[in-house]
């Protein structure tokens, strides 16, 4: 069994006293009760699924203050990663998503967009490193990479380039067989994002033109490839809060967590099925953070799209419950973002800090080692 050591190991061990003074006299709520093991045990994989709703329903307050108390001990409270999220092949994809508005089969006013050269990306990743950005995400409309030989080995392209640039490396470009995800890895992608989107009960609700064990396979390519894993969902489908624990349940379950969890608010576009879904409310979101940030404690859980809805105060909750990455850019693949200097200001206001990009071992020796030659050649 994992030791609470392995959750942060400067910050143990603490004095069972104070913990279970912290604990006992003030709640003993299932988010209490269960971040409390989380801090003593470390991750888990066994949850069963009313484990987590019990967590989910607790007192959001309740919810919010313990997510909190995980969050601190698994991470530095103040730091929040700022990732940038560039399409860079838009619209005119196959699948039937019912949120999305880059699917060929919605009228949403997307116009489809043939891969984006080189220099634009790089561009824009520059401008993102400029801006504060430690990790940069290329999308891409398709269901998946197979077939697509020449466009793929383009991206391997850009993620070599970019990683060069000491960014972490992120793809979103549908499923991906075996062999591709050895190809992204060895070009030095960081992490691939293949949401799950949902629970598997209400998944043929929202996407019908893949399956849900396909969306599973894909990320064990992913997984076996030795790329981190960055995979959530989206609230606000119109699912039940049954369904928001299902996907939690499939994603803390799996044999190694996530090290990304997004967390979506929908984004309701006109001419997509879901157009007309009310809007999510802050407390769905922190409930859905602060359960998120208990069952898989080590993830960074990145609060997404949906995030220009909400005020500055009520971010501040979600990073209170545990969110420790946000979004920075103009657009979110299609849809809109929160002003940069607005984002800016948060920072300020809130007191938290950009976190660095993180890399494994080898490849923080493997960039040194490039940087150090880079160094050398430029001087001699
Ligand atoms: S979410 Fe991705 S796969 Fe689904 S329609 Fe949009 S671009 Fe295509």
């Amino acid at each position: 069994m994992m030791t609470i050591r392995s959750i942060r190991p400067n910050r143990w061990p603490m004095s069972s006293m104070i913990l279970s003074n912290l604990y006992s006299s003030n709640s003993s709520s299932a988010a209490a009760v269960q971040a409390e093991r989380t801090i003593r045990e470390g991750p888990r994989n066994d949850w069963t699924r009313q484990e987590i709703k019990s967590i989910y329903d607790s007192p959001v307050l309740d919810l919010l203050f313990h997510g909190a108390q995980v969050h601190r001990y698994a991470h530095n409270f103040r730091e929040v990663q700022q990732c940038t999220l560039l399409s860079i092949k838009t619209g005119g994809c196959s699948e039937d998503c019912s949120y999305c508005p880059q699917s060929s089969r919605y009228d949403t006013g997307v116009k489809s967009q043939k891969l984006m050269n080189k220099d634009a990306v790089i561009q824009a990743a520059q401008k993102a490193k400029e801006a504060g950005s430690t990790r940069f995400c290329m999308g891409a409309a398709w269901r998946e990479t197979v077939g697509r030989k020449t466009n793929f080995n383009q991206i391997l392209e850009y993620v070599k380039e970019i990683r060069e640039m000491g960014m972490e490396v992120c793809c979103t470009l549908g499923m991906l067989e075996k062999q591709q995800a050895l190809e992204l890895k060895a070009a030095g992608l960081t992490a691939y994002n293949h949401n799950l989107d949902t629970s598997r009960e209400y998944y043929p609700k929202i996407i019908t033109t893949r399956s849900y064990d396909e969306r599973l396979e894909t990320l064990t390519h992913v997984r076996e490839a030795g790329i981190n894993v960055c995979s959530g969902g989206i609230i606000g489908l119109g699912e039940a809060e049954e369904d928001r624990v299902g996907l939690l349940h499939t994603l803390a379950t799996l044999p190694t967590h996530p090290e990304s969890v997004p967390i979506n608010a929908l984004l309701a576009v006109k001419g997509t099925p879901l157009e007309d879904q009310k809007p999510v409310e802050i407390w769905e979101m922190v409930r859905m953070i602060g359960t998120a940030r208990i069952v898989m404690p080590k993830a960074m859980v990145r609060l997404s799209a949906g995030r220009v809805r909400f005020s500055m105060p009520e971010q501040a909750l979600c990073f209170l419950a545990g969110a420790n990455s946000i979004f920075t850019g103009e657009k979110l693949l299609t849809t809109p973002n929160n002003d940069i200097d607005a984002d800016q200001l948060m920072f300020k206001v809130l007191g938290l800090i950009p976190k660095a990009p993180s890399f494994s071992d080898d490849e923080a020796k493997d960039l040194e080692a490039e940087n150090c030659e880079e160094a050398v050649s430029s001087s001699g």
